[in-house]
């Protein structure tokens, strides 16, 4: 059974990887979270006291901390998601960003190699430091056009830019000391647990109580959609049969325009909890102020994990925003305690 040191396994992709991993069995998850506001543990209810799975708070830049993690759990495996993930908290105070992405990616990564060097030589040979990364870090594209593997790196906002730097360090072990890696870079995930700052749960929970809908500018910023279960089994598949050294593209071959996600969530929920009032969800559209350098377009080539891995999405847009809309209706409870802030009082037993 293979041990992954998970880090960032409470916040949104983090968590939908270690349920998934731990429901299909096989591996035993080390999980290393920080438990900023992102982090909850709520998302981690049904798996808390499996033998499999060991929760420990803990910042990927304490060195000393995740050198006792590492010493006592030996995994075979880290997976990076710990990170300052919201672009609007970047453009309010960036220098969080640069510490856990840049600072503490950098410590992680400098942990990570010592224990790799001390580790048997079979063992090393196996061994995969995967890092999961953006596809914000290759900037803004015009109309046409998809970024590859090969795009030139232009990031646009603070976290954008932490993440590049980030991404340049783990090209810079790999390169310079040989450690085994791995990059993805993923466009914008959607799904279950997601933190209700971010576009798609926060458009369900202010349509669902009849509250204005506030949309960036004039709505038509384009981003490529992917369900957080796809991206969980394109991480796996990537940590199974990537190449050392590579970095793999992930996308959902979804490009939508923001106006065309509210006004699908607008639709879903008129069909599933009408307003009491009758009005249509629409109406409740109100476009505001646009992000300082908001990203006109992000789309993604995700041809070589298709044809060197053999990974593929499962979800169409239509299909995932469906379930993701579904899954917070019947979730409430979830989101209310993120809401109230009940669910930061809270901590799972190890
Ligand atoms: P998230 O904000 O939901 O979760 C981040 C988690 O990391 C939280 O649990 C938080 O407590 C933890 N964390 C933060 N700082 C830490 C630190 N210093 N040490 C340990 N833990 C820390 O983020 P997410 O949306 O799940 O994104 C996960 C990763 O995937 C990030 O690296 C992000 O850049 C990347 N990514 C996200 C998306 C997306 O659409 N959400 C798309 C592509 C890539």
């Amino acid at each position: 059974m293979k041990t992954l040191l998970v880090t960032g396994g409470a916040g949104f992709i983090g968590g939908n990887f270690v349920l998934d991993a731990l429901a299909s069995g096989g591996c035993r998850i080390v999980n290393l979270d920080a438990l900023t506001y992102a982090g909850n543990l709520d998302t981690l209810t049904s798996v808390s006291g499996r033998a499999e799975h060991a929760f420990v708070e803990g910042d990927i830049g304490d060195a000393e901390g995740v050198r006792r993690v590492l010493a006592e759990h030996q995994p075979d495996a880290i997976i990076n998601f710990a990170a300052e993930s919201h672009v609007d908290r970047s453009i309010d105070g960036p220098a969080a960003f640069v510490q856990t992405n840049v600072v503490g990616t950098l410590s992680l990564l400098e942990c990570a190699l010592t224990y790799w060097r001390a580790l048997p030589l079979e063992r090393q040979d196996a061994f995969r430091f995967l890092h999961v990364s953006t596809d914000e870090v290759y900037g803004s594209l015009g109309p046409i056009g998809r970024f590859s593997e090969e795009s030139p790196y232009a990031p646009n906002s603070p976290y954008s830019a932490s993440k590049a730097a980030s991404d340049h360090l783990v090209r810079a072990f790999h390169h310079t000391y040989g450690l085994p890696t791995l990059t993805t870079n993923c466009s914008n995930n959607y799904g279950p647990y997601q933190f209700p700052e971010k576009l798609i749960p926060l458009m369900i929970q202010k349509a669902l109580a009849g509250e204005a809908l506030p949309v960036y500018g004039d709505g038509r910023n384009v981003r490529d959609w992917l369900y957080v279960g796809d991206h969980v089994a394109a991480i796996r598949r990537v940590l199974e049969i990537g190449r050392v050294g590579e970095v793999y593209n992930v996308g959902g071959d979804a490009e939508r325009e923001n106006i065309q996600v509210v006004k699908a969530i607008c639709t879903l929920l008129d069909e599933r909890r009408p307003l009491a009032d009758g009005r249509r969800r629409e109406s409740l559209i109100t476009h505001v102020r646009d992000r300082p350098g908001h990203d006109r377009r992000y789309a993604i080539d995700a041809s070589k994990i298709k044809h060197d891995l053999g990974w593929r999405q499962t979800e169409s847009f239509e299909s995932g925003i469906a379930r993701t809309v579904d899954w917070y209706l019947d979730n409430q409870a979830w989101v209310g305690r993120v809401l109230d802030g009940s669910y930061r009082m809270e901590r799972l037993g190890a």
